[in-house]
């Protein structure tokens, strides 16, 4: 069986678990959170990196941080996983679903601008805060919301989860990473992420005062180490030393990781090119990192095509509903939702694991081939 996408652990990995045990340093004090937070904030080019136990925690400790809460609405992308959502529903505020566009399949952030202009003169409520996702490993353009941060003052932060060294080649953010544009960024390290913990999650900032905060929110809001005293409301939301630890092997391969992943995308995009399939987002002003290889069919029977895989014992999956047809978001207020119902409705992620043999490749390929002729 071909896995559609699991851990690729070939650095010291094992060593350095091994270490944790002998040290005895295996619970949330212990020398590789640090390591894992400094070579991470380097690696993105952010000033400050807080590890946490999950993407999400992340994401919830950085959107109560930048402003949500009750009251407040919050612009997110309708096309994306859908704890996305869920962290702006932990904090209280309301949600505003925004369609993606067909280039990048991210959040149509031109949509979201107009919007906003078009509320703002009327005098209609307009969001406090916008989270935009950069799904599957592509960056969303971002030129926009640095229009509406700038005309209206409203915060951005990012959900990198999926993107994790995925960069801007043009534009305002040549040159930088996924995560490092908004006032915070959160990143993800479950086990089917770029690089994996095992779980856990890393918020970013250039801030100062927003990475002290998230330090001590997510330590349960304890004022100091030697007492029992906590100022408001925290969170259990630390990433123990034994995930920093695999989190610091996996850092180190991060280059051959990227590079595997770009070889392998090229592979596939040689061999499905022929295909009645469109090709997975690849903007000209941005570096991808195609974590998860999703590709569009023709005709929309993606259910038949993973089934006819299945047989052939290759695992594939499609990609999300929009957050409008999930039972909790389904009255939500949203702009559009027509090209995330056609990306779900065509959608197919292929397997992606790091350091697929280019056998397996070829053999998806050919499957593949044979279902859609
Ligand atoms: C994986 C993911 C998350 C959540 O990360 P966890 O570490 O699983 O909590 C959030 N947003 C997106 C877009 C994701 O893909």
């Amino acid at each position: 069986m071909i896995p559609l996408i699991i851990p690729a652990l070939f650095g010291r990995e094992a060593a350095y678990l091994r270490q944790c045990v002998e040290t005895n340093y295996v619970s949330s004090a212990g020398p590789f959170v640090t390591r894992f937070e400094q070579v991470f904030a380097d690696r993105t080019g952010s000033r400050h990196a807080v590890a946490c136990s999950s993407g999400t925690a992340a994401l919830h400790v950085a959107l109560q941080l930048a402003g949500a809460g009750p009251g407040v609405l919050v612009a997110v992308s309708d096309f994306t996983f859908i704890a996305s959502a869920n962290a702006i529903s932990y904090t209280g505020a309301d949600l505003l679903l925004v369609d993606s566009e067909p280039v990048t399949w991210n959040m149509n952030t031109e949509l979201l601008h107009d919007e906003i202009s078009r509320r703002a003169r009327l005098g209609e409520r307009i969001p406090g805060l916008i989270e935009v996702v950069h799904v599957l490993g592509h960056p969303a353009d971002m030129e926009p919301l640095l229009a509406i941060r700038e005309e209206y003052g409203i915060g951005i932060v990012e959900d990198a989860a999926e993107s994790f060294a995925a960069s801007w080649l043009e534009g305002r953010c040549r040159g930088r990473q996924v995560g490092t544009v908004g006032e915070i960024g959160c990143f993800s390290f479950n086990g089917n992420k770029l690089i994996t913990t095992g779980g856990g999650g890393m918020l970013v900032s250039d801030s100062p005062e927003h990475a002290t905060a998230a330090r001590h929110l997510t330590n349960q809001a304890k004022k100091s180490d030697h007492e029992y005293q906590h100022d408001v409301v925290g969170y259990n939301y630390r990433l123990s030393n034994i995930a920093a630890a695999l989190g610091v092997a996996q850092l180190e391969n991060l280059d051959d990781i990227l590079r595997k992943k770009r070889d392998q995308a090229d592979l596939y995009a040689e061999e499905l090119r022929p295909l009645p399939v469109t090709l997975p987002p690849n903007a000209s002003w941005a570096t991808p990192t195609f974590w998860l290889y999703s590709i569009l069919l023709d005709e929309a029977r993606p259910d038949h095509v993973i089934a006819q895989l299945l047989d052939a014992q290759i695992q594939t999956r499609r990609l999300w509903p929009p957050l409008h047809r999930q039972a909790p978001y389904a009255s939500t207020e949203r702009l559009g939702g027509g090209v995330a119902d056609d990306i779900y409705a065509r959608g197919l992620s292929l397997p992606s694991t790091t350091g697929l043999s280019t056998d397996d490749q070829r053999r998806v390929a050919t499957e593949l081939q044979k279902i859609l002729s």
